[in-house]
């Protein structure tokens, strides 16, 4: 598993994304936001790397 910094285009919220396939090479998704509680597009920020929880912010 990798977690992955994934920003909401809809209400510019971060968050963090656990799967197992390399995001980085898609470089946006749609997915469902935890806040929006919608499925939104979503920037793929960067791979957070295991272990560390520290950057994670809104
Ligand atoms: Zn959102």
């Amino acid at each position: 598993m990798t977690s992955w910094k994934l920003k909401c285009t809809r209400c510019g919220r971060v968050w963090v994304l656990k799967v197992s396939y390399n995001l980085k090479e898609m470089g946006r998704i749609y997915h469902w936001c935890p806040y929006c509680r919608v499925n939104t597009f979503h920037e793929v920020i960067e791979r957070v790397e295991e272990g560390s929880e520290e950057g994670v912010q809104d």
